[in-house]
């Protein structure tokens, strides 16, 4: 197995990087760095090299150290005699050697010794020529033209297959890698690691792209050192990194969260996807989508999460991909259909109304979960779609129920977070409903806090718009999340539902002391209440007593189809008379 190192270059001792043009252009004149404490040799060299280059002197090993220090990063080669006083020219490359900013320097060392241990220890210590005087002065310069032209190609590579900020391997280069590693041992099992800083667009705002590119740098280093059997390391985007890696057994978890938490940054938090014994076949973009969905599901979880990709994830991620691709057609060809969940009214314990719900049935996947597609939808947009059709549906229905003689209630359906980006939402609503003749007032929108708060202008605008078309609106999972009571308060909202979690906590607890008190406060405000998820005929009395106005749940009734919420509703008219 071939290993590649990763060459790193701390920043804080970086210099500025040469332009590119720069590094390569032949008419430039080099400079050269002469350390020799013979005045003579010195006045010789001198004079030939300076017919093409720039010359700066050192007369021993310490004074050539300082002028590399000042130079080094104008310096093109080092001319090194081997023996002088004070430091030697051993102890120059010792010295040289300890600092990586000098290490693409070429040291060419010229000596009166012919000794052969004497060049092996040279070239030991890191020496890329060794000539012996007296020298062929054409000869010497062919060999100092070669190695400045080498080392500047080398220099050129490296600025494109080496990320500047953090050192590791450029995208491009990190993929070529992995292939090549792939193609030379197929039988080798090999991890990819993902890790990917969370809000790093965010933090690069607040903190700038000095600190930013620090951190980088930082996290690479210890992430580094802490992953072994590392076989290649690359930057692969903005925040994230790309680790290939010799196949390990699991519990990274401790080892990446304490190389995390070794940088000095505050509210840091890196999430990381592992995808283990890689398909050799596998398209290195692949690969890191599928490194990438692992993270993602991890999204809402705080701290340094580590999430590796296996079948589970990979059958959700086909799934999602089918649902993606099979949407707009299941729209034209009516695999959606709608459902009307009945809402008991207390006041007269029949229907006083109903939420339309989609449900999908889906020629290969079957019926598909609202609570599986809903999320999709909301991530590429199409919800809006789908929100639209299912709100002329419920305006269909309520023609349907006028015509066949049924008692006519109020049909809510839901808008997502997504529609609120339609700046005429309201008015698109009202086109539909008048389309079909269908009076504003039996018709509710129902939307949650989430919505509101993700958008707060655009949502309270529309609302009010709605109001004023004659809508009635319904704020859907009250207490689900964080609620503000504060929106309570200033929304234009005419009824709320209690989320269902209230009820199965109060349930569960014996305790309904939040949900009376969440009713109360709605009656305060004027609002009226409706309960969700209500399963049970003692909580349907509980919430009952409390002043709940309406009531929905698997108690009174499932969602329906549309010829059983019809068949629903003419059962209880046929009670009624
Ligand atoms: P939601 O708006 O809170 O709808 C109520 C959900 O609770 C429905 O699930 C309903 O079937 C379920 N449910 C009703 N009574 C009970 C009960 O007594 N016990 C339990 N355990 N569940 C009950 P469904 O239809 O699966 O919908 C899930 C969510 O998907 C909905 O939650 C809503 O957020 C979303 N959704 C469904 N249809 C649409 C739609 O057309 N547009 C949008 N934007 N969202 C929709
Ligand atoms: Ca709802
Ligand atoms: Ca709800």
């Amino acid at each position: 197995m071939r290993l590649f190192a990763c060459g790193r270059i701390p920043l804080a001792k970086r210099g500025p990087m040469k332009r590119l043009d720069m590094l390569l252009n032949d008419r430039d004149r080099r400079l050269v760095l002469v350390v020799e404490d013979n005045d003579i040799n010195r006045e010789i060299l001198h004079a030939l090299l300076s017919k093409e280059f720039d010359v700066i002197e050192a007369k021993d090993g310490a004074e050539g150290i300082k002028q590399l220090e000042e130079r080094y990063q104008d310096l093109a080669i080092i001319l090194l005699d081997l023996y002088m006083p004070v430091c030697d020219g051993f102890e120059f490359m010792r010295r040289k050697r300890l600092d990586e900013r000098y290490d693409s320097i070429p040291t060419f060392v010229v000596t009166a010794s012919g000794e052969s241990s004497d060049e092996i220890a040279c070239l030991e210590l890191g020496a890329n020529d060794f000539v012996v005087k007296p020298y062929n002065p054409e000869i010497m310069m062919n060999r100092i033209h070669n190695m400045i032209k080498l080392r500047e190609s080398a220099a050129l590579v490296s600025q494109l297959s080496h990320d500047v900020v953090t050192g590791l391997y450029s995208k491009e280069y990190f993929g070529r890698i992995v292939e090549e590693t792939f193609a030379a041992d197929e039988g080798a099992a090999f991890d990819l690691i993902c890790s990917d800083i969370v809000n790093f667009r965010v933090l690069n705002g607040r903190y700038g792209d000095r600190n930013c590119d620090l951190l980088l740098h930082d996290l690479a280093s210890s992430l580094v050192e802490a992953i072994p059997g590392r076989i290649a390391a690359g930057r692969i985007g903005e925040g994230t990194f790309a680790f290939l890696i010799e196949h390990q057994e699991r519990g990274w978890e401790g080892k990446l969260d304490s190389a995390v938490a070794k940088v000095p940054f505050a509210n840091l938090n890196v999430r990381f996807g592992i995808v283990e014994n890689v398909d050799h076949s596998m398209p290195v973009a692949r690969l890191y989508s599928h490194a990438t969905s692992a993270m993602e599901t991890a999204k809402s979880l705080h701290g340094n999460v580590v999430v590796y990709f296996d079948d589970d994830l990979h059958q959700r991620q086909v799934m999602e991909q089918t649902i993606r691709e099979s949407m707009e057609a299941a729209l034209d060809e009516l695999q959606f259909k709608v459902h009307f969940q009945p809402k008991c009214d207390e006041h007269t314990g029949k229907t006083g109304g109903a939420e339309a719900l989609a449900r999908w049935t889906h020629p290969e996947l079957g019926i598909v979960s609202p609570a599986l597609f809903i999320p999709i939808f909301e991530r590429n947009g199409f919800i809006t779609k789908l929100d639209l059709f299912v709100w002329e549906e419920a305006c269909k229905e309520v023609v349907r129920c006028a015509e066949l003689g049924l008692p006519v209630v109020p049909i809510s359906a839901n808008a997502s977070r997504l529609d609120f980006d339609l700046p005429d939402l309201a008015d698109q609503l009202a086109a539909i409903a008048d389309k079909h003749g269908v009076d504003h007032s039996l018709l509710h929108v129902e939307l949650t806090e989430t919505a509101y708060s993700d958008n707060p202008e655009a949502v309270t605008q529309t609302m009010h718009r709605l109001r004023e078309l004659g809508f009635a609106i319904e704020l859907d999972d009250f207490g689900s999340g964080y609620s503000s009571l504060v929106s309570l308060n200033t929304l234009p909202l005419d009824i709320i539902k209690l989320d269902m979690s209230m009820v199965q906590q109060a349930t569960a607890l014996h305790d309904f002391r939040i949900v009376e008190s969440a009713i109360k406060l709605a009656q305060t405000l004027g609002l009226k209440t409706v309960v969700e998820g209500v399963e049970t005929a003692e909580e349907a009395a509980k919430v009952r007593i409390m002043g709940c106005d309406y009531i929905q749940g698997y108690y009174y009734s499932k969602p329906l189809v549309r010829e059983d919420f019809e068949r629903h509703l003419a059962a209880e008219q046929a009670e009624r008379s």
